[in-house]
Order: C-alpha cells, then sequence, then structure tokens
C-alpha cells in the first residue's frame, strides 16, 4: 500500500545533525517525506500556526528552549500533532521526562540507523492517534457523542475560575426525559438511543456554542451555561431547551413525543463547586418533576431542607420494620345494590414512635426510592394473608383481601415465588388473595408484566387495576392482560357532585370495564349523591368514607360480623 507522503518539522539548531537527518529520510524512501527544517523555537512556533505538519522532530537543546519546556512550548503550539524528541547520547533521563510532558517517543542522535527512523515516525503518528482516541472516548457518551461527566466537573471548575474573576454567573442546568423509560422498554433500546441522538442534538442547537451539553447516562443531561449575566437567563436558556423538545422526534416510523423537567443552580449563591452545583441542579429537577414535569426549578434552600427532612424519616423508616411499628387497616368493598361486604384492602399504617401515624402517601414513596418497599411489602401481604385466615377459622363469612403491590416488588423476579410461599405458610386459598397495581405498574415493560400476570392468575389470584384512569390507561393494554377488577380512582368519583351530576370519564371507565368483563369498583365514595348515581350507571361496587374507614383489625371484624 502506498503511504502518504509525511509532512516532517524538524526543529534543530545544529546544521550537522540537521543535514544527517536529511540525508536519512532522502536515502531511505526519497517520496515518503517532505521535510521542512528550522532552527529555534520561535520559528518552530511560526511555522506550526501556519498548519501542514503531521510530525515535529524537536531537538531539546534550542537557543531559545531548553528541555522540557521546548516540549510545552512545542505542544502548546501544536497540540494535535506528535512530537519526537531528539536527543545527545547522555541525556536519557531527560528524553523519559519529554515522554512523559507529552511527546510520542524519543531518538539518540548518533543512534539512529536509516531504517529506523521512518519507522519510529510512523509509530509514533499511529500511538498519538489511539491517544487522541482513547482520549476522546474517555471522554465522550458513546450513544450521543456528547462529552461525559468528567468533562463537565472540568469545565464547571474552570466556568466557575472565569466567573469568579469577572464577576458574572455560571448555573447548572439539570435535564431528566419524562417517560423515557416507558419509550425505551416498550419500543427498545435501539430506537431509545436514535432518541436519545435526536435529543442531544436539540439541546445542543438551543444553547450558545460556549455552553456545554453533556450527557449523564440514561436519560440524564447536564448543561454547564458559562458565563450568564443574570440567574433570569438560566430560566431563558431552560424554556429553550423545553420548547426544543416539543416537536415530535421521528424515529423509524415512529413519532414520538417527549418532553423534560429541570432544575437549575446557579453559581455563587447554590454552590461554589462542581459536586454542590450538580447536586442541587438534581434536587431542583426532583421538584420539577414532582410538579408535574415538563416544567423547569431553580434549586432553593427550602428543597434541602425537605431532603434533610426525608432522609430522616427514611432512617426511621429502616427501623420501622425490626421496631413492629408497622399495622394494618381494613376497608371493606360493597355491592352497591345490596350494601353487602365483597372484600376488603389492606393499608398500611406506620405508627411513627414521635410523629404518631403516618400516612402511607407520605412514606410507601420514600420505601420506594429506597428499596425498602421490598421487606415492608413482604411484611403487608404476610400479615393480611395471616389475618384473612384468622378471620375465616373465627368462623368469619370468608371474603378475598386485597393487597396494593408497588412496581419495585411486582418486578422482582421472585414475586411470584414469595407470593406462593406465603399463601403456603399462612393456608390462605389464593381465590381469596387480590393483588392491586397501578397503572404504572401495569404499563412498564407489558411483556413481562403480562407474563407475570398470567402466572398469579394461574394460581387463582384475582388481579385488580387500581388508581384507574390517571395514568396512561389504553384499552390495548388492559385487552392484553388478564385483569378482573378496574379500581376508579378518587379524583373521578370526587367530580360527582349534587349540582354537576357525573362526569364522561366514569361512564367510559365503567362501560369500559363491562365489555372487557370487569368488575367495576369506585374508589373514594363519600356521598349519597355519588352512590346514587354510581348505581344508576351500573358501576357493581364502591369503596369509600360512605360505608367505612380504613378500620383496625378488631373493629372491622366486628363490621364483617354485623354484616
Ligand atoms: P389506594 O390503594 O388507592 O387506597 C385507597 C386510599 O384511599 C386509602 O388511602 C384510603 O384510606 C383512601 N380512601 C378510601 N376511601 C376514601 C374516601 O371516601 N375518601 C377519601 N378521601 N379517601 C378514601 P391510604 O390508606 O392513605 O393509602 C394511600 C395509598 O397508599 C393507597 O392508595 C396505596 O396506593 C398506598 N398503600 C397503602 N397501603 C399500601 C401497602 O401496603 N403497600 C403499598 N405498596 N402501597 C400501599
Ligand atoms: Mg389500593
Ligand atoms: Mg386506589
Amino acid at each position: 500500500m502506498k503511504q502518504k507522503t509525511l509532512r516532517v518539522l524538524l526543529v534543530e539548531d545544529n546544521e550537522g545533525d540537521a543535514r544527517l537527518l536529511r540525508e536519512m529520510f532522502g536515502k531511505e524512501s526519497p517520496n515518503s517525506f517532505e521535510m521542512t527544517h528550522v532552527s529555534n523555537m520561535r520559528e518552530a512556533v511560526i511555522r506550526l500556526a501556519k498548519g501542514g505538519v503531521d510530525i515535529v522532530l524537536l531537538d531539546l537543546g534550542l537557543p531559545d528552549a531548553y528541555g522540557l519546556q521546548s516540549v510545552q512550548q512545542a505542544r502548546a503550539a501544536a497540540p494535535g500533532i506528535p512530537l519526537i524528541v531528539l536527543t545527545g547520547m547522555d541525556d536519557e533521563a531527560l528524553a523519559a521526562e519529554a515522554m512523559k510532558a507529552g511527546a510520542q517517543d524519543y531518538l539518540i542522535k548518533g543512534q539512529v540507523e536509516n531504517r529506523a527512523l521512518p519507522r519510529a515516525l510512523r509509530h509514533a503518528i499511529e500511538h498519538h492517534r489511539i491517544q487522541v482516541e482513547t482520549t476522546y472516548l474517555a471522554q465522550h457518551d458513546a450513544v450521543t457523542n456528547l462529552p461525559n461527566r468528567l468533562v463537565l466537573n472540568d469545565r464547571i471548575s474552570q466556568a466557575i475560575s472565569l466567573a469568579r474573576r469577572r464577576k458574572t454567573l455560571t448555573a447548572v442546568v439539570f435535564l431528566d426525559l419524562d417517560r423515557f423509560k416507558y419509550i425505551n422498554d416498550s419500543l427498545g433500546h435501539a430506537i431509545g438511543d436514535r432518541l436519545l441522538q435526536s435529543v442531544a442534538l436539540r439541546l445542543v442547537a438551543s444553547v450558545r456554542d460556549s455552553d456545554t451539553v453533556t450527557r449523564q447516562g440514561g436519560d440524564e443531561f447536564l448543561i454547564l451555561l458559562s458565563e450568564i449575566a443574570g440567574s433570569q437567563d438560566a430560566a431563558k436558556s431552560a424554556k429553550r431547551i423545553l420548547l426544543s423538545l416539543t416537536a415530535p422526534h421521528f424515529i423509524g416510523e415512529h413519532e414520538l413525543h417527549i418532553d423534560g423537567s429541570i432544575g437549575i443552580s446557579v453559581y455563587p449563591v447554590d454552590g461554589e463547586d462542581a459536586e454542590t452545583l450538580i447536586k442541587n441542579a438534581d434536587t431542583a429537577m426532583y421538584h420539577a418533576k414532582e410538579n408535574g414535569r415538563n416544567n423547569f426549578q431553580y434549586f432553593t434552600a427550602e428543597m434541602n431542607v425537605k431532603v434533610v427532612a426525608r432522609q430522616s424519616l427514611e432512617a426511621s423508616l429502616r427501623r420501622a420494620l425490626e421496631r413492629q411499628e408497622f399495622l394494618l387497616h381494613y376497608q371493606p368493598k360493597v355491592n352497591l345494590n345490596t350494601g353487602e361486604i365483597t372484600s376488603v384492602e389492606a393499608l398500611i399504617r406506620w405508627q411513627h414512635p414521635d410523629r404518631g401515624l403516618v400516612s402511607p402517601a407520605e412514606f410507601v414513596p420514600i420505601a420506594e426510592d429506597s428499596g425498602l418497599i421490598l421487606p415492608i411489602g413482604r411484611w403487608v401481604l404476610r400479615e393480611a394473608c395471616r389475618q384473612a385466615r384468622a378471620w375465616q377459622d373465627a368462623g368469619l363469612p370468608p371474603i378475598p383481601v386485597a393487597v396494593n403491590v408497588s412496581s419495585a416488588e411486582f418486578r422482582k423476579t421472585d414475586f411470584v415465588e414469595g407470593v406462593r410461599t406465603i399463601l403456603k405458610e399462612t393456608g390462605l386459598e389464593a381465590r381469596y388473595l387480590e393483588l392491586e397495581l397501578t397503572e404504572g405498574v401495569l404499563m412498564d415493560d407489558a411483556k413481562f408484566t403480562a407474563s407475570v400476570l398470567q402466572e398469579l392468575k394461574g394460581m387463582g389470584i384475582r388481579l385488580a387495576a387500581d388508581d384507574f384512569g390517571t395514568g396512561y390507561s389504553s384499552l390495548s393494554y388492559l385487552r392484553e392482560f388478564p385483569i378482573d377488577i378496574l379500581k376508579i380512582d378518587r379524583s373521578f368519583i370526587n367530580q360527582i357532585t349534587a349540582d354537576c351530576d357525573g362526569s364522561t370519564i366514569v361512564d367510559a371507565i365503567i362501560s369500559m370495564g363491562k365489555s372487557l368483563k370487569h368488575v367495576v369498583v369506585a374508589e373514594g365514595i363519600e356521598t349519597q349523591e355519588q352512590r346514587a348515581y354510581l348505581q344508576a350507571h351500573h358501576c357493581q361496587e364502591g369503596q369509600g368514607y360512605l360505608f367505612s374507614r380504613p378500620l383496625p383489625a378488631p373493629q372491622f371484624a366486628a363490621l364483617l360480623q354485623t354484616g
């Protein structure tokens, strides 16, 4: 294969040495090299600035630069060009130093053979290319080609020192895509990756060239806005970023819509180093998510107060199981026509030593995030099954007990096995157990969900879609799953009032449930009007304060006894 002509810049003040090298090149392969010779660092820097040099041969003893210093100067003048140093026989130690400073190789004058020289040059170039590539790989995200966290930390630090000197601000923008996981799981990683690439392009286009867009992995992006005049500039950028995401992404045959939640932290008020700024932007991003997604939030100190409160709650939650601070309350579901109790839902309560009864709405999300929901969920399931069996043994009318299951529990590979074991241990027949799953749990990874549901169904367990209507309810999904019961979310029942007598959503869910042969249960019935409306619209069952609040086990037993 014919190799391209290598353009060599020789920086050498000794005329004799220079001539020798020129002869070597000429003799060995006259057409492979094109040599330019300069005799000091100043000329070298001027020549390098013009470009068109493939490799530098640098003498370490120049009149205007010596040793390591000359390596540094040459590298600064042409950072992307490989460099070989030339030293005298007695200076190998210096040569080794030069390599540490970034030279690819060294040649000792007087020991270079004709043949070895071209090979050394080609090696140095190849070595340099690999170095550049591996550095690139280490600093960039493979999916989007954006710089990664490593680079970002560096850039933030640089931006901070610049901002400090110029008395300007710097902002860190934390973007997390909303429901990306849903797309990734349902359409596959290849589509997910292409969506991330498309998002990356939009982000880069929506900020200034001097800003840095990076991907942190997953669906998280961090953007450094260097040198902003006021913190409202960060809001402008955040708005522009959110706007840039709104147009659909066309990927393959899919038209995908995605938006994101943004948290902003600003130097110096929200942090004085990269780590703090990133952490606080992350915290603010979580608040944006809680705020209903597709919006941005500035970090505030109160957010940290919340974080701290949450951490202390999490710490006491960790000890709650062993200290036996949990208990279950039981709320009946009733037949709307006859008023008789058809089943009962077990609802967890936490008797906190200082705070009293803590609502599951407050601690279940924390238990889910921290993984504590796994042992807690096991406890709930065992306790509910044990109690149901105990009531049966005591001669009370046998009714199914419903247990709420979180996504993390459901996705554990040993979930079904755990349920089987608990049923065996407690002696409760499977047909007396109902599992309530929210739409979120059901919709994540539909294939997996369907197979687990089939298995549970095969055991004889009844399955309920909880809080129905609040998530991405899709009829086609529902058809695929062996669901027995649809529980209409309380928020829709709320809308049924005396003056505006009804809700099209409630009507739609009831008729949808009917067509799929599901038992439809209305949650949160508080008034007679609501009950009458639901009854008139053929909703079979209901649950709510109108019938009974969730009760401690003994009170519920009494209720069940009297019917
Ligand atoms: P959910 O499964 O939808 O449970 C129904 C919630 O509505 C219960 O709140 C219940 O007390 C409340 N409720 C019932 N009737 C009425 C009514 O007429 N009016 C009003 N305003 N509220 C009513 P609770 O017990 O605070 O539980 C809240 C949520 O916490 C539950 O919603 C469920 O998602 C979760 N949860 C409760 N126990 C467990 C558990 O053992 N495991 C898991 N993973 N989640 C649980
Ligand atoms: Mg429930
Ligand atoms: Mg519910």
